[in-house]
């Protein structure tokens, strides 16, 4: 087993994925430290959510394997992988309570209900969302909202956080304020978190590790100064490069 090392959060291992004999992924490896913020960045179309939906299990991976925390789940189901997805806000439940927003997915899950209320506790006291529990979605600012999708992930106590271009329906001011937020986010919370975004300034500014995907390839992997100081190519160089 090479995949027993404790301070590994998340390996991929030649991993591929067709769609319909397409072959979209090409046989990535990829080593994600444990507590690393991750950001996989890249055009549109280049496999950025296919690997992150591979990586949460909600797509099939059609060769390769996936380890997280040592232990291979290429094979299981998503609430078996402890990871927690965050998805954009719009895909909060209207006629519901923030509260009940956040209980809903552990409610499902059977967990008991004083379990259940520490948690929502803990995660909007994280959040900075505790007065607001009451209301719905609809009476919520976008960044508001977005705090209760992030919140949504945090009840679940995963190993690694998922997150698919959160921000992107969101205005640059707000656009800015949430990435500082997410920021604090995993420093205050430790864990590993692999972010898919096609803005370079989020890239740059979030990721402890930057991973360039171009065509279902990855390009240059490293530090946003590595990557930013010694593009791999012309490719990386200019995507890096330029303003958006
Ligand atoms: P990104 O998130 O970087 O924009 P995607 O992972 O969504 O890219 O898509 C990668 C490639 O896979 C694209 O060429 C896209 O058209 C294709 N693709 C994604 N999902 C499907 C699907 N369900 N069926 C067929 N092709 C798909
Ligand atoms: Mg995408």
């Amino acid at each position: 087993m090479a995949n027993g090392s404790s301070n590994k959060s998340v390996v991929l291992s030649d991993v591929r994925k067709s769609y319909g004999g397409l072959q979209v992924i090409h046989g990535i490896d990829l080593t994600i430290e444990e507590g690393d913020f991750v950001v996989f960045v890249g055009p549109s179309g280049c496999g950025k959510s296919t690997l992150l939906r591979m990586i949460a299990g909600l797509e099939e991976v059609t060769e390769g394997e996936i380890a997280i925390k040592g232990r291979d789940v290429t094979d299981l189901d998503p609430s078996e992988r402890g990871i927690a997805m965050v998805f954009q806000s719009y895909a909060l439940y209207p006629h519901m309570s923030v509260r009940e927003n956040l209980a809903f997915g552990l409610k499902m899950a059977r967990t008991a209900a004083a379990d259940i209320e520490r948690r929502v506790a803990q995660a909007s006291a994280i959040l900075k969302i505790d007065h607001l529990l009451d209301r719905r979605p609809g009476q919520l600012s976008g960044g508001q909202r977005q705090r209760v999708a992030i919140g949504r992930a945090i009840v679940r106590e995963p190993d690694v956080f998922l997150f698919d271009e959160p921000l992107s329906n969101l205005d640059a001011e707000l656009r800015v304020s949430m990435r500082i937020e997410i920021a604090r986010l995993h420093r205050e919370l430790g864990n590993t978190m692999i972010y898919v975004t096609h803005d370079q300034t989020e890239a740059m500014t979030l990721a402890d590790q930057i991973v360039v995907l171009r065509d279902g390839r990855i390009e240059q992997s490293g530090s946003p100064r590595d990557v930013y100081e010694d593009p791999a190519n012309i490719f990386v160089a200019g995507f890096i490069g330029s303003p958006r």
